[in-house]
């Protein structure tokens, strides 16, 4: 209960205190058996009644209330928008004027490719190999990364400091299996790609057969690049990325580019930094070498092409969406321009429009009540670590140590990004998008060399989600997730724990994961476990892993087990410390049943109803092919049916489907 509702139970004993919310009772379908599929119990009836709108790939109430803070972000920067005397640069000035820009459609359309002329200038122009790597240099400014990219993180063996990174880019396709598979989804996209890369030369101004000759160099070109890369289930393992070179050695391995200058560009000193997939430069190398200039010509120009795409004129936008949001997503329309555009201020600006954001829609006590939650889920991770029968107790205090320095942020940075050098200008959205672009490249990159910013955050306020960073072991909750479905200030406790609860449960449990439990206290990929504990929990994980792997989106297409591994474990260790918390909460503050529902059935429908959504066909292939994250139905159902917990709240039968066998449930922390 919050203060302000104690305050008036002791003062109002007339009144009705507003009851506490529970689960939202009409989005159940009744037809369903919580036993057989939770994921249709939960929330089916929610999601026959409310269709996928054409512009999104998933939907539920969490998407919804997503959507809706951009309409919360729009009315903002309308209001924001009447007052026309900002002054220069302050962040009122730069976020009104950045969306006016943007709104401005006549003229972006009226600009058609004119605003990337410059570039594809440069990029015509090229001669020599020098003139070739400044253009790549170019391109990687505005985060065009062609061939590769540069960014700055942790050390992985030093996490306080930080250094450059260089990693593996500069495919239009999602990934390497998109190029050498052969598999029929994967052959399709490969011919729709090609006609669609054709398509956008021809609206920047190729003849149609200059455009068809750069689409197949441009496609041969990449497919190379793609063989070089490492897989999604690979890119998993840190180690696999966890490569230091002092910058005379990669000079040394790839003679054909100079790094001294290309690092002297972005201001970032000549020290060790981290390359993410060595081979995969040397494959860059190769093309360096061996790769004649007017290849090189037709992929840049690809590159600025395809990354501007969304911000050009109407002809040149509906084609990007065509091929990415329509035929790999699933889409059937673009979201409206006041969207694109709130979501452009909120990518570019993000700090700033979130000030204001949190000003006028996150409340104080949201954040009280949250630092409350995270603070009791640490304690029921605590409790779990001490009481698992498979760990030593070596290994124990190794993991409490680590527990112990969890730094949770919530609501929004203490500190804000300062954009003051940011120029933006009501009339030149395209300018406007590239020092934005600029901005963020060197805000990042400024961070090499130096000591860690702890204050700095890797989410913008208004988002919808939530994040772990293993070398910082932070967790990570902005305003834009702490709303209904999620969590509310006027919820019971079983909801929220049920809902944002798991979420945190899910984070904290991330540096517990395959990835996580390799990263150390102080966040270095380090060691800590004992042989006989790290192979117990190889074994668990493996539980999990197979589990996925069997879950289909369709007739031959499955998850591949490895690859969501770490958010399935997060899922699972996260509901049980979250019930466990909620277990402990409920000794203090007694919960009671609302509409029918006894506080623990509240508990797994508000996770039911928080985490199921209805995802396209088109969007699910998507994920199961590269995103962590499995769909949200296997969210659902995977973790619950693991849990005993669950079956005894809904009187589940041993052989019901929500419950797996006694000798396949997977149980990891
Ligand atoms: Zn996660």
């Amino acid at each position: 209960m919050t203060p302000i509702a104690i305050l008036f139970l002791a003062t109002s004993l007339a009144a009705q205190t507003t009851p506490e919310r529970g689960v939202f009772v009409e989005d159940i379908d009744k037809n369903a058996d919580a036993c057989t599929n939770f994921y249709d119990y939960a929330n089916g009836a929610w999601r026959a009644a409310n269709p996928i709108p054409g512009s999104m790939q998933k939907w539920s109430r969490r998407w919804a209330a997503g959507e809706q803070s951009k309409e919360q972000l729009r009315a903002l920067l309308d209001d924001e928008s009447k007052k026309k005397d900002w002054p220069k640069g302050t962040i009122d000035q730069q976020i009104s004027d950045f969306y006016a820009s943007c709104m401005d459609q006549s003229r972006v359309d009226a600009r058609g490719a004119m605003p990337i002329q410059p570039l594809l200038r440069e990029i015509k122009a090229m001669r020599t190999p020098a003139d070739l790597q400044k253009t790549i240099a170019d391109l990687h400014d505005l985060q065009m990364f062609a061939a590769f990219g540069i960014t700055s993180a942790s050390d992985n063996h030093n996490p306080g400091f930080v250094i450059a990174r260089v990693f593996a880019s500069g495919l239009g396709l999602p990934d390497r299996d998109y190029y050498l598979k052969p598999e029929k989804r994967f052959a399709d996209a490969r011919a729709r790609y090609r006609v669609h890369v054709a398509k956008m030369f021809e609206l920047t101004g190729y003849s149609t057969a200059e455009a068809k000759h750069a689409s197949d160099v441009v496609f041969a070109m990449e497919t190379r690049l793609a063989a070089a890369q490492l897989d999604n289930v690979a890119l998993r393992d840190p180690a696999a990325t966890d490569h230091k070179y002092q910058v005379a050695t990669l000079q040394k391995f790839t003679p054909h580019f100079d790094w001294t200058r290309y690092l002297d560009r972005f201001k970032v000193a000549p020290e060790d930094l981290n390359v993410d997939q060595p081979e995969y430069m040397g494959a860059v190398e190769k093309e360096l070498r061996s790769t004649p200039l007017a290849t090189w010509k037709a992929y840049l120009a690809w590159n600025v092409i395809n990354n501007a795409a969304r911000h050009l004129s109407s002809p040149i936008v509906e084609e990007h969406f065509a091929f990415y949001g329509k035929y790999l997503s699933g889409s059937t329309e673009m979201k409206p321009r006041w969207k694109r555009c709130v979501e452009g201020d909120d990518m570019f600006l993000g700090e700033a429009l979130g000030q204001r954001y949190v000003e006028r829609y996150f409340p104080p006590e949201a954040k009280a009540r949250m630092k409350e939650l995270v603070k009791n889920l640490l304690l029921a991770m605590g409790d779990t670590i001490r009481g698992l029968d498979w760990m030593s107790p070596a290994t124990k205090t190794r993991a409490l140590e680590k527990l112990a320095t969890f730094n949770p942020k919530v609501g929004y940075p203490d500190k804000w990004k300062d954009y003051s050098s940011v120029v933006i200008s009501p009339s030149s959205y395209w300018e406007n998008v590239e020092a934005g672009l600029k901005f963020d490249n060197a805000d990042s990159l400024a961070q090499a060399g130096k000591p860690v910013d702890r204050g700095r955050w890797g989410m913008t306020p208004p988002t919808s989600d939530a994040y772990y960073n293993p070398l910082l072991n932070e967790i990570v909750f902005p305003a834009g997730i702490l709303q209904p479905p999620a969590f509310d200030v006027h919820n019971a406790d079983a909801v929220n724990y049920g809902a944002i609860g798991v979420v945190i449960g899910h984070e904290i449990s991330h540096g517990f994961d395959d990835q996580g439990a390799q990263y150390d206290a102080q966040g270095r990929l380090n060691n800590w476990w004992t042989a006989e504990d790290l192979k117990r929990f190889h074994e668990r994980t493996a539980c999990v892993s197979d589990q996925f792997e069997n879950y289909f989106i369709e007739p031959g297409i499955h998850h591949q087990g490895k690859l969501v591994l770490g958010e399935s474990i997060g899922d699972l260790a996260g509901a049980k410390i979250a019930w466990l918390a909620f277990q402990k909460a409920h000794q203090t503050k007694p919960a009671v049943a609302i509409d029918g529902f006894t506080p623990e059935q509240q508990f797994f429908i508000a996770w039911g109803q928080f985490r199921g959504d209805e995802t396209r066909p088109e969007t699910q292939r998507l994920m199961v092919q590269g995103d962590p994250h499995p769909v949200a139905k296997y969210r659902v159902i995977g973790p619950l049916s693991n849990l005993p917990e669950f079956a005894k709240t809904f009187g589940c039968k041993a052989d019901a489907a929500m419950v797996r066998p006694a000798d396949k449930r997977c149980a990891v922390w």
